[in-house]
């Protein structure tokens, strides 16, 4: 509430007494036919189908709202410790049905608009995805907010508000075409602007150093040009509990006198076309996964994000507190979603010194104990650096700090290690060189107090390789937190028929603690169980087979095996690996060396990077090769290649539940923790995977028995550099010779010579770090094994329940249990009630 509408409330407290909304069907279908006939619908010639989806969102965004105050004033009252979420992606994907699931109105929803004639399961469909991330990271930090929320935490996620969020892939020709995704066309009724809250973002001009009233030596930023962030909160619903938490992203706006200015000067159309720059901050969101670009728009965004935030924060403590900040660290607490925020660390300085009047020590001190880092990757390519000369243009100011922070730093290390010379140059947050460069990645493990990875794997290398000065010389610092994901979304809400039988066999309780999933595991046993978890396997395929038909125009046999991969399109990701498993399979169809055949149809879907040309022609390939395979007859009812476009959220949603195999074959130690493997394993779909990231715990939970390992070992690849001798292992491999000669031959690019020339390079060069033929073999047997566990139905099915009773560990309530006793340690706080 702000300062302005707060003394108008206190003189009229009535205003906010209203009885609480109808959670029946009744009242939710006197809502909507209000909002769609006042609000949306009135005019017979403007009705479309959106206007009944706004109409059910407004319904269902006025009950939120209801949660939503009772929430933000339990959080006020108490004054408890609170955390805030930073990160430049949250891959929401629709709020309609986890509205209606987690308010628990999923039935009264349907029976409403059945009772208009309407279903509601179309009216869902209509809802476009909020894709505002690229893949994993963003997913998590969506996943992270709804635990949190279903955990009664005090956490608000700070974002931004892209207008364009991740670009819809189409496939032409076989080949990724990308649309940009205008979601917000038709409007967001789940949102709420707050101008009131809107504050200022400084960008360029030069550090003023001048001696305060006092006699103390201040800084100031001065000469800048400033862009307005405007906050858009979206509700976050807790899992039936009655909280609400925020969501805030902010929007890029123009200042009002930066245009007069220029006005002043004459220059309307520039004053206008200013705006239009201003504007340009939050248009769009970076496509790239795991790779960085160094682009100064980039750079502007995370400043900008990082500074939104702060200020907001530290406006909410002002408000309350005053210029008091001798509490700010025990009440407060900033999760950086990778480096992307980091430039949280320089802002806080600059807003606690400069703003706020404090001293370096207190605001270091305030600082170090608030920021907490989470590492998500360990690729060289993704790792943040930004040119000092850039840097110091856009944000003069916050570089003075960064100098500083670093003088204070390598003091430090030449303290612990005199002399050491080469270790302060390896340490120091500047990279010299021809081009100078500030390294996010040191510069957030100088300043926080907290640094994780995302899975037991991936954090232990961070400490022996990436951060291995820093762990020497703070071991206290250094955690893992492995990855979860919310089993809302992802069984509960995707996966209707299993959560139904899951309920009848051993109550709804899981939905809050996954472990007791593992009641499931004497069901295993239990041959009617088995076979309704077949027939439910079955329904989710035949209603994925549907989408693939439309989508791809290929026939999917839902008795034959679903074998999935579904994630960003990245060389470490090995969908090549795949590709050359589908190839191996179709020369042995080729060759009528089919006896015991198991069916297969596998599915391939994610997008490529735009720039990323290995990436897309490997896309290429996909679809090159199910062309070849899917028209071949000797390939009918044995073996079927689709290549689904336009991999998203609420793709997923339909894909987890339906997959049998779950393709989980990253080069080892390159795949932080991975979340696609936990989507799968909940909904009882089996891993093929190497030992990285996340499948480690995956395969230790469900036991080596029910999970298909192959490959290198992280140390193994690692050992491999140097010796690697991929001409060798061909020859030596008859079907991997055979797999290479039909690519090499052209076989899948007849009309396009030298198509895939760069692939097939790329598989013999010993500089091939993802080692591709080197795990073919152990890949293809892996393969050979699932293909016979598969034809044992009863045993597949055995398996497939254990997984999804052994998932328990991968729900991200318990990732968020695990960050707040490590890290945040927030009370929950319940929501008042009515
Ligand atoms: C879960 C998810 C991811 C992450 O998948 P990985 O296999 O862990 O890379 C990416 N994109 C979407 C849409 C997801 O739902």
């Amino acid at each position: 509430m702000n300062t302005v509408n707060k003394p108008f409330i206190a003189k009229h407290p009535s205003v906010l007494k209203i009885p609480p909304l109808g959670m029946d069907a009744g009242g939710l279908e006197e809502d909507f036919c209000r909002y769609f006939n006042h609000t949306l619908g009135w005019d017979k010639a403007i009705v479309s189908s959106h206007h009944v989806y706004s109409s059910c969102a407004l319904v269902l965004r006025d009950r939120l709202v209801e949660r939503w105050r009772r929430t933000q004033r339990a959080y006020d009252e108490s004054g408890c410790k609170q955390a805030y979420y930073l990160s430049l992606e949250f891959l929401m994907g629709r709020a309609l049905g986890n509205a209606l699931l987690n308010l628990e109105l999923t039935g009264a929803g349907a029976e409403a608009m059945r009772n208009l004639g309407l279903d509601l399961e179309e009216v869902q469909e209509l809802e476009s995805d909020a894709g505002l991330g690229n893949g994993g990271l963003g997913r998590l930090a969506a996943c992270f907010l709804d635990s949190c929320a279903t955990l009664q935490l005090p956490v608000t996620g700070y974002g931004i508000r892209y207008e364009y969020g991740m670009f819809r892939q189409k496939i032409e020709q076989g080949r990724q075409v990308e649309e940009p995704d205008h979601w917000l066309r038709n409007g967001n009724p789940w949102e709420i602007e707050r101008p009131e809250y809107a504050v200022r973002i400084k960008f360029g001009g030069r550090s003023d150093f001048y001696t305060d009233p006092d006699g103390d030596l201040r800084a100031r930023w001065i000469d800048t040009q400033d862009v307005v962030a405007v906050p858009y909160d979206m509700p976050i619903p807790g899992y039936r509990n009655g909280t609400v938490n925020t969501l805030r992203l902010w929007k890029a706006a123009a200042t009002e006198e930066f245009d007069l200015e220029e006005f002043n000067a004459g220059s309307y159309t520039e004053a206008v076309a200013a705006k239009n720059a201003a504007e340009h901050i939050t248009m769009v969101l970076y496509p790239n996964d795991a790779s960085e670009n160094g682009k100064e728009l980039r750079l502007r965004q995370q400043y900008f994000l990082a500074s939104a935030s702060l200020q907001d924060v530290l406006r909410q403590w002002v408000h309350k507190h005053g210029d008091d900040f001798s509490d700010f660290a025990e009440k407060s607490c900033f999760q950086l979603n990778d480096t992307h925020p980091t430039c949280a660390v320089p802002e806080l300085m600059r807003l606690l010194m400069d703003e706020h009047g404090l001293g370096w020590d207190e605001a270091w001190h305030i600082t170090a104990g608030t920021m907490a880092y989470t590492n998500h990757t360990l690729l060289p390519e993704a790792l943040e650096r930004w040119p000092v000369g850039m840097f110091g243009r856009l944000l003069p100011r916050l570089l003075d700090i960064i100098y500083e922070i670093n003088a204070r730093f390598t003091e430090e290390v030449s303290l612990r290690w005199p002399g050491d010379t080469d270790r302060q140059r390896r340490m120091s947050i500047i990279e010299e060189g021809d081009i100078p460069q500030i390294r996010m990645a040191y510069l957030a493990v100088v300043a926080c107090h907290s640094v994780n990875g995302v899975a037991a794997l991936h954090s232990e290398l961070l400490q022996q390789h990436l951060f291995r000065d820093f762990f020497e010389l703070w071991p206290g610092k250094f955690n893992n937190k492995t990855n979860g994901v919310t089993p809302r979304r992802w069984l509960a809400s995707s996966n209707p028929l299993l959560s139904a039988l899951i309920d009848r066999s051993i109550g709804e309780a899981w939905r809050t603690d996954l472990s007791a999933l593992a009641a499931l595991r004497e069901f295993a046993d239990d041959s009617e169980f088995r076979a309704e978890w077949r027939q439910i396997k079955q329904a989710n395929k035949r209603r994925l087979a549907d989408t693939v038909a439309r989508d791809c125009g290929v026939e999917f046999d839902p008795a034959a095996m679903f074998d999935v991969q579904v994630k960003r399109i990245h060389e470490y990701k090995r969908q090549l690996l795949n590709v050359l498993h589908v190839i191996h399979l179709y020369d042995r169809i080729k060759r009528g060396d089919v006896a015991d055949w198991t069916p297969r149809c596998v599915l391939i879907g994610g997008k490529a990077a735009p720039g990323y040309a290995m990436a897309k022609r490997i896309i290429r390939l996909v679809t090159a090769v199910a062309e070849v395979v899917n028209h071949d007859p000797a390939t009918q009812g044995r073996l079927r290649l689709a290549f689904l476009p336009d991999y998203c959220v609420s793709a997923m949603e339909v894909i987890c539940p339906a997959a049998d195999l779950s393709e989980q074959i990253s080069t080892a130690g390159k795949e932080a923790s991975g979340t696609g493997n936990m989507k799968f394993m909940m909904n009882g779909a089996i891993t093929i995977g190497t030992l990285d990231g996340a499948n480690i715990e995956i395969r230790e939970e469900v036991g080596e028995k029910n999970f298909f390992l192959f490959g290198l070992t992280a140390g193994q690849v690692e050992a491999a550099r140097g010796s690697y001798d991929p001409a060798s292992i061909v020859a030596a491999d008859a079907d991997l010779a055979r797999v290479m000669h039909l690519l090499e031959s052209g076989h899948f690019n007849l009309f396009e010579p030298g198509l895939f020339d760069p692939i097939v390079q790329s598989i013999l060069s010993p500089n091939d770090p993802w080692l591709t033929a080197a795990d073919f073999r152990g890949f293809v047997d892996a393969q050979r094994k699932v293909a016979e566990v598969y034809r044992d139905r009863e045993r597949w099915t055995r398996m497939s329940i254990l997984n999804s009773a052994a998932s328990g560990k991968f729900s991200s309530d318990r990732t968020i249990l695990d960050y707040n006793r490590d890290i945040w340690q927030l009370s929950q706080v319940p929501a008042h009630a009515e």
